[in-house]
């Protein structure tokens, strides 16, 4: 049976990973400086990790969520502590676009109205909210959408306004900082601004974090260096560490009722464990702190890069925008430096969204071979 052909592919067969290195078929070792897509956490098969898998595994990997599973309130309460977010409610699903689609239906519910703002360059998965990097304004429009969704410029307080005044929108959904649109934020006064807004016309203000969460930005979630206190928060990618799992946090004003969400898959035995083992690894080895501190050593080193416009980002969620685009570069780090990084909808930014055990001598090791691809461009 033939693939559906839908992603451009690297010629590149990882079979086996290990921290911040993955290795393929022919044992070659490549840095990995993508993570997966921000998914990679703790570092591939940790140890931890895959003996509380393992563990699991042999004892039962799923059930049903019609019978009680203590693994989910372990990976609520340990996530509470984590995140200080432990007044929140949690829902677990598998994915970041279930995460999404949860906190809109939920927005929905609660507000009895449907239609959604989002913002420009947004990507908030394949949902209803679907968009918008730059150029894949086409792939990604929302189909057969039950929400009606409305595109936003960022940090434009009197656009949203003008909007949230019609009185028929049930969230507001952002990301902290953008990922696939390439690292814009909205600004502290913005998203004060917005939550404000959405008190006072009705709205649920929806924090996208699935991209941002889980530490990489330096905090357990990006929102949390704007102090604000979102109705809704969705998590996923970080949460599992490659093993599908995600999630929503829900304020403690809204209240559960049987029957209002609901999955077959999201908070199994073994999405709980893989959860739980993330957490733990997070806790015991200070990750959060490790990824600003990584983080400022980074920009210290790529301050200098020739050809640099600017560095954007958080924590270990960053970027290099430079005077021109970025995809031979990436070729060059993959096939010639052993490298893997990531892209953005900027075509001239370069993205780093590593394992947060990333460490010194690996920025070390990607900056030289920077000034060596540069050079040689
Ligand atoms: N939201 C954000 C901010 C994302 O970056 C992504 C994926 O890149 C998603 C949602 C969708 O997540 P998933 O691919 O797990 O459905």
């Amino acid at each position: 049976m033939k693939l559906f052909d839908v992603y451009p592919l690297y010629d590149i067969t990882p079979v086996r990973g290990d921290n911040v290195y993955v290795y393929d078929e022919k044992g070659q070792q490549y840095l990995d400086l993508y993570g997966g897509h921000a998914v990679i956490s703790i570092g591939h098969s940790h140890p931890h990790y895959t003996e509380k898998l393992n563990e699991q595994l042999h004892k039962l990997g799923f059930y049903s969520n019609a019978v009680k599973n203590p693994l989910q309130q372990e990976l609520a309460d340990k996530l509470g502590n984590l995140s200080g977010c432990d007044n929140y409610q949690l829902f677990l699903c598998n994915s970041g676009a279930e995460a999404n689609e949860n906190a809109l239906k939920l927005a929905s519910f609660v507000t009895g109205k449907s239609r959604v703002i989002a913002f420009n360059n947004a990507f908030h998965g394949r949902t209803s909210a679907a968009v918008a990097a730059t150029d894949n304004k086409n792939i990604n429009a929302p189909i057969n959408s039950q929400h009606d969704v409305s595109f936003l410029p960022l940090n434009q307080l009197h656009s949203l306004d003008y909007e949230l005044v019609k009185g028929d929108v049930c969230a507001v959904i952002i990301e902290p900082i953008q990922g696939v649109g390439g690292l814009d934020e909205p600004t502290t006064k913005f998203l004060k601004g917005a939550q404000e807004l959405c008190k006072k016309h009705g709205a649920l203000l929806v924090l996208d974090e699935v991209q941002s969460g889980y530490g990489r930005s330096g905090k357990f979630f990006a929102f949390q260096h704007h102090n604000i206190e979102p109705d809704i928060i969705a998590m996923a990618k970080g949460m599992g560490n490659g093993f599908p799992v995600g999630g929503i946090l829900i304020h403690p004003s809204i209240e559960a009722k049987y029957g209002m969400l609901g999955t077959t898959f999201g908070g199994n035995h073994l999405a709980c464990a893989a959860g739980i083992a993330v957490l733990d690894v997070l806790k015991e080895n200070n990750l959060i702190t490790h990824a600003t501190e990584i983080a400022a050593y980074f920009t210290e080193k790529a301050k200098n890069l020739p050809h640099l416009k600017q560095i954007k980002g958080r924590g270990l969620m960053i970027g290099l925008e430079f005077e021109f685009e970025v995809a031979d570069l990436r070729k060059k780090l993959i096939y010639e430096k052993r490298i893997f990084t990531g892209g953005a909808g900027n075509k001239n930014l370069l993205r780093i969204l590593p394992p947060l055990t990333v460490q010194k001598e690996h920025i070390d090791l990607f900056i030289e071979a920077l000034y060596d691809v540069i050079d040689n461009k």
